[in-house]
């Protein structure tokens, strides 16, 4: 069974990363979407909401499956049996920290990192994008799937509102 992880924060998930997920799913037998869950205040939703929106996300694909990791990616793929990570390579300067990363992660265990190339429409996509935009009330309605935009409106709305009582 070739099986591979998609490693990320996904806070919140985007088009891009439905992306690398479906194109991932295609070339290997089983995907897993490893959510990093380690503490982190920078984020604006928890590790389960964020844990809830993948698996929502990823329920049309009967060979991807969700989960959270803590500590080290390549720790969790040894105890899972993963050989692969996928990642998504956006532009260059996605690049030199990415190869650095894939050089130690192979250097630790025997996982192999294979990048993909963004599609072009989402180039320019990143999460931390995302949020930005639509906290100044810009429309991100087709960045993220539905159901991710609602929550984000809502959760952004909520603090607003902390903010101003
Ligand atoms: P962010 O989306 O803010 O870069 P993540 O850690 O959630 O942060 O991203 C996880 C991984 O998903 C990235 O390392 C990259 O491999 C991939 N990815 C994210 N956005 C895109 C995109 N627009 N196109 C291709 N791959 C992407």
């Amino acid at each position: 069974m070739r099986r591979a992880a998609c490693p990320g924060s996904f806070d919140p998930v985007t088009n891009g990363h439905i992306d690398i997920i479906t194109r991932a799913s295609g070339l290997f037998d089983e995907v897993v979407v490893a959510v990093g869950v380690n503490k982190s205040k920078n984020r604006l939703f928890s590790a389960d909401e964020r844990i809830d929106m993948l698996r929502e996300a990823c329920s049309g694909f009967d060979n991807v499956r969700v989960d959270g990791f803590q500590g080290l990616l390549t720790t969790f793929c040894q105890e899972q049996g993963i050989h692969a990570i996928v990642k998504g390579l956006r532009a260059v300067s996605d690049f030199d920290y990415e190869l650095q990363m894939a050089q130690m992660n192979s250097s630790l265990t025997d996982v192999e990192t294979v990048f993909v190339p963004t599609s072009p429409e989402y180039s320019f996509l990143a999460s931390s994008l995302v949020k930005e935009v639509a906290t100044f009330g810009g429309d991100v309605s087709g960045l993220v799937p539905g159901f991710v935009n609602e929550r984000l409106t809502a959760r952004l709305a909520e603090l607003r509102a902390a903010g101003e009582g």
